[in-house]
């Protein structure tokens, strides 16, 4: 037994399940049907894994939205406005991922924040007073048994109890101090449910230990796992980490009595030096993640065995860095891509070889595999572009700095767009509906021309604009109906990307992305939106904002090079968009949209590291592609599910005249710091949540502007939705858009 994966992707390798959920939503499918499909990818998985001679084959990895809400449904932490609801337990279920709106009653989703330093979001349970721990491991067990059937006994996975007390909303008077010894006692019924089922190993996920920790989190976490491992019954515990290192912990870990500790070498920096320094017990396996489960390169095997050779030798399981969820399904489905490129990546199923492939260089000796490996990592990969990494190389402070500053061009802009108080906008999309998505499909598949495919968006924009200015939208946007998303579209016209087809990685319960992949240098090869948007400001009197993606989140959306740094990788970008900035100016647009929406996303785990691995360049990308505009130039930018409470003068240091964000679904806690922080940029926290098909009614969201109102100066403030549409339906996007544009109306009105 010396291969383990943390946890394979669920989605489907073409997108069955969430196809199959969304159908589900609508009443096309039953919740039967919906169960059929689910065990088929779950079988389908099992078998991948099992004919790629995986030992330690995880369950209970498998979610129809995210393992966090199941692991919180286990453990009966639902929230009451779920349960009286009285419903299925799926659509129970549901409710909680995204909200409810019928006749059993109208409520709101939990709130979804970004998984650690990945673009997958889990939803945050939430604990209330009259929360009881009950367990119900239904799920789990029968996912059990459904492998057993097939011949595989697999490792189940929860998510453990430090981390899952951590990633808890207390929302009334409970603390975690005052659930620990219940805790502790429901954990403990879990390893007895597991032992009468003769359950071998049991895979408890703790990524939260990879964080800066305090002796106070030091203390929480022996707390929980001195006593619970003191009952641990017959079952082999797995206490998983990745994301990063645990040095904070490390020298606690091995003390305790489990039987496996998951440690990740990929983004781990000090993870090899503290089983060096401290050693690692030989009562306990090791499991070493050296496949790195987020990025799509092949693994090198000489570097990957030169760790392996520092390790104490038994016993040592091989296995990935992290769930290998954040990684699409098989390199083997992109045929559209030659052979000299498709080389160079391994998706998930690859990375199964690969782990198969460590293991036998590292215990048998098997020289074949190695010796491909480095003939493939000999190879100069692709040609560079000696211009843009000259142009990169000679940038100088003034490159990044935007002149005349912040206050000037706020009473300059003031003066020339002469807005009404609380402007009202979106944020970039309408709705991507079937009839848009077949236009696409079908000018991409040849049967329509250039000509006709263009007409078709520019009279949904025009429907669109016509629609804003009807409902009396202050600032316009023209739709996005050319983009399939907001990374892609740009690549497909810079140097240096690669796309594929299938390679899709879940998001958030059923929405997917397909991550271009950073081949080579980066520049721009022709423009990007000025056509789009040059149309769009025609139609109308009204601003309409030119909207471009930043480079921090084109790099963050995509699957980065490992040869050049995340910082040059990122200048190269920005350079590109500078250039598409410019010319948008050119073309008379004086409102520019500058996407940051996965900012956030990156930012290490350590503050520690906040600013020297990331913040330091990260954010003078951004100045870098709107530091030469005019002025009268007004720039924008969104960041989505934001937490960004800890880092507003970062962002306040973007230099932006506006930042749009998302709050709605964090209960508009990030008030308080931007007053605190006395924040400068003018802000529109998203008044409601687009992530869910709810229409909030007018109060509401006049409720939501007066919070507002209570804590960010008037002139300062916005009003948008928390994000872009396109996922959502035509009438509830108009109908939601008019209640925004009439509660601006009546909180003027009392202004
Ligand atoms: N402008 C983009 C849109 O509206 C922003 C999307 C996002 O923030 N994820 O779709
Ligand atoms: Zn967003």
């Amino acid at each position: 037994m010396t291969t383990s994966i943390v946890g394979y992707p669920r989605i489907g390798a073409k997108r069955e399940l969430k196809f199959a959920i969304e159908k589900f939503f609508k009443k096309e499918l039953s919740e039967s049907e919906l169960q059929e499909v689910a065990k088929a990818q779950r079988e389908l998985n099992w078998q991948t894994q099992f004919k790629a001679g995986i030992d330690y084959i995880p369950s209970n990895d498998f979610s129809f939205y995210d393992t966090t809400l199941d692991t919180a449904f286990a453990l009966n932490i639902v929230p009451e406005r779920y349960q009286a609801l009285g419903i299925s337990p799926l659509e129970k279920y549901f409710a909680a991922a995204r909200g409810h709106q019928s006749q059993a009653g109208d409520v709101k989703a939990l709130a979804m924040k970004k998984w650690f330093n990945t673009n997958y979001h889990y939803m945050v349970p939430e604990f209330d007073d009259g929360t009881e721990l009950k367990l119900d491991l239904t799920k789990l067990l029968s996912e059990y048994q459904e492998a057993l059937a097939l011949g595989i006994a697999t490792k189940p996975v929860l998510i453990g109890p430090y981390t899952l007390l951590k990633l808890i909303r207390f929302t009334g008077k409970t603390t975690i101090d005052t659930v620990l010894t219940d805790f502790v006692a429901i954990y403990s019924d879990i390893f007895k449910a597991l032992a009468e089922e003769k359950i071998e190993w049991l895979q408890l996920d703790e990524p939260a230990l990879v964080f800066d920790l305090t002796d106070a989190d030091i203390t929480l976490f022996k707390s929980i796992y001195t006593p619970l491992l003191a009952g641990k019954q017959t079952v082999k515990v797995l206490l998983q980490t990745y994301f990063g290192d645990v040095r904070d912990i490390y020298s606690e870990l091995i003390k305790l009595d489990v039987d496996g500790i998951g440690l990740d070498f990929v983004e781990g920096r000090k993870t090899a030096e503290l089983v060096e320094t401290y050693g690692f017990p030989t009562d306990k396996k090791l499991f070493a993640g050296v496949v790195n489960g987020k990025n799509i390169w092949r693994n090198n095997y000489e570097k990957t065995l030169d760790v392996l050779a520092k390790l104490p030798e038994k016993p040592l399981v091989i296995s990935s860095s992290c769930s290998l969820q954040h990684v699409p399904y098989t390199v083997s489905a992109e045929t559209d891509l030659s052979e000299d490129i498709l080389k160079h990546f391994a998706f998930a199923q690859e990375k199964l070889q690969e782990l198969k492939d460590i293991n036998d260089i590292y215990y048998k000796r098997e020289t074949d595999s190695l010796s491909v490996n480095k003939a493939l990592f000999a190879q100069d990969r692709f040609e560079a572009d000696a211009t843009v990494q000259a142009k990169v190389a000679g940038l100088t402070d003034l490159d990044f700095t935007r002149t005349p500053e912040f206050s000037d061009r706020e009473t300059i802009q003031k003066d020339v767009f002469n807005l009404p108080v609380l402007p009202t906008t979106t944020i970039g999309s309408f709705p991507q509906t079937a009839d848009v998505r077949k236009n696409r499909l079908n000018f991409k598949r040849g049967d329509i021309t250039k000509e006709a495919y263009d007409q078709f968006n520019e009279a949904k924009t025009k429907e669109w604009i016509d629609w804003q200015e009807a409902v009396g939208f202050d600032v316009l946007v023209h739709g996005e109906f050319e983009r399939n998303d907001m990374v892609e579209y740009f690549g497909e016209k810079l140097s240096g990307y690669v796309f594929t087809k299938y390679a899709w990685v879940q998001s958030y319960g059923t929405r997917c992305v397909k991550p271009p992949i950073v081949w080579g240098d980066i520049a721009r090869v022709q423009q990007l939106s000025v056509a789009d948007s040059f149309y769009a400001q025609s139609l109308t009197d009204k601003p309409v904002k030119g909207m471009l993606t930043g480079p921090v989140t084109i790099l963050n959306w995509s699957f980065p090079r490992e040869d050049i740094s995340l910082s040059d990788s990122t200048l190269q970008i920005a350079l590109a968009i500078q250039e598409e900035v410019l010319d948008l100016e050119k073309n008379g647009i004086k409102i520019i949209q500058i996407d940051e929406a996965a900012l956030r996303e990156k930012l290490p785990l350590r503050q520690t590291d906040w600013n020297s691995e990331y913040l330091d360049w990260a954010i003078p990308a951004f100045r870098l592609v709107h530091a030469k505009v005019a002025p009268t130039t007004q720039i924008h930018t969104h960041m989505c599910y934001s937490e960004f409470t800890d880092i507003i003068p970062a962002i306040d240091a973007m230099d932006a005249d506006v930042i749009s964000f998302e709050a709605s679904r964090s209960d508009l806690s990030i008030l308080d710091a931007l007053q605190e922080n006395g924040f400068r940029t003018q802000t529109g926290p998203g008044v409601y949540d687009i992530h869910s098909p709810r229409i909030p009614p007018v109060e509401e969201i006049e409720a939501v502007i007066q919070k507002i109102l209570a804590k960010v100066p008037v002139e300062k403030v916005w009003i948008n939705p928390d994000c872009g549409l396109k996922t959502r339906g035509v009438a509830e996007v108009k109908a939601s858009l008019e209640n925004l544009v009439t509660a601006t109306q009546e909180i003027r009105k009392g202004l």
